[in-house]
């Protein structure tokens, strides 16, 4: 079975700078793996534990610095790293980003069963690059996914959205976007980080997996953010506490009026 995982790698920290294209500018910033992404991983390895012959790929798009979350992903148990990683693929809305995940995916991983993403990432937070995936692959989609199973041959997905539970069959391949489980995402030991160290990541190009330079990054984007900035608080609100009711309303009355 053939599981394809996608991460990435966001800023570790909320003071991000914006480069003149209104996108991060992600040079010499420390960076993380996508919290959600290491419930996708934890996913795969689960299946993992669970069924024999498992090969999990983790694929990246993102600068040779991601190269690390890659690393983290193999000590935690996946077996393959590939890097997208060209300076043509900057500045890619989530329609380039998908496109190029996909083109990886269906270069490298042709009979993949599944592709595991994180419902949003935690910079972007569009929540759009697993279904614009899943639509380039053609493949079927479900998303807020909380847990997979594998039960008397059959896969099946428990799906967590704000009012319900929802349990679904699903037939591979498939893309399944994940959301938070009730558990902790595993922690590689010792001999996971060893054979971090010892596995090759695999980086590819823009012509590494035959696609044009319009077809990825800033010139393939359809859409681009045209302001980017972070919103400076200037005050923190004022909290009206145990105060009679009326003169709270009274209160927030003048309040309003003095912003109208
Ligand atoms: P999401 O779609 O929220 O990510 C969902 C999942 O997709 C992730 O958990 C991960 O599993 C996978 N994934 C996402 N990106 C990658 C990647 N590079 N490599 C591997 N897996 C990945 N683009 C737009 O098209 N529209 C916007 O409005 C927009 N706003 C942005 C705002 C900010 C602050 C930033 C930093 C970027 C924005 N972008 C936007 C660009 C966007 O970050 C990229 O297109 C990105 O690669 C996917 O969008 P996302 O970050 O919203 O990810």
């Amino acid at each position: 079975m053939k599981i394809v995982v996608c991460v990435k790698q966001i800023p570790d920290t909320t003071d991000i700078k914006w480069t003149e294209n209104h996108t991060i500018n992600r040079e010499g910033v420390e960076s993380v793996l996508n919290p959600l992404d290491f419930y996708a991983l934890e996913t795969a390895l689960q299946l993992k534990d669970k069924l024999r012959d498992v090969e999990i790929s983790v694929v990246t798009m993102g600068p040779l610095q991601a190269e690390f979350i890659l690393k983290r992903a193999i000590a935690m148990g996946c077996d393959r790293g590939l890097l997208l990683s060209d300076r043509k693929f900057a500045g890619a809305d989530t329609f380039a980003t998908a496109k190029t995940l996909a083109k990886v995916i269906t270069e490298k991983i042709p009979d993949f069963d599944m592709v595991l993403c994180g419902q949003f990432a935690a910079d972007g937070d569009t929540a759009q690059t697993g279904p614009s995936l899943a639509k380039q692959l053609g493949v079927s989609l479900l998303t807020y996914v909380k847990a997979v199973d594998f039960q008397d041959s059959k896969f099946s997905a428990t799906r967590e959205t704000e009012t319900n539970i929802e349990k679904y069959e699903v037939l591979t391949p498939v893309v399944l976007c994940i959301t938070q489980g009730d558990y902790e995402p595993r922690r590689p030991l010792i001999d996971g980080f060893i054979r971090a160290k010892n596995t090759n990541i695999e980086r590819l190009s823009c012509s590494d997996i035959k696609m044009c330079d319009d077809e990825v990054g800033l010139k393939g984007s359809p859409t681009y953010v045209s302001r980017a900035f972070t919103p400076n608080i200037e005050h923190a609100g004022e909290i009206c506490i145990n105060e009679d009711t009326e003169d709270t309303v009274r209160k927030l009355v003048s309040k309003i009026k003095e912003y109208v």
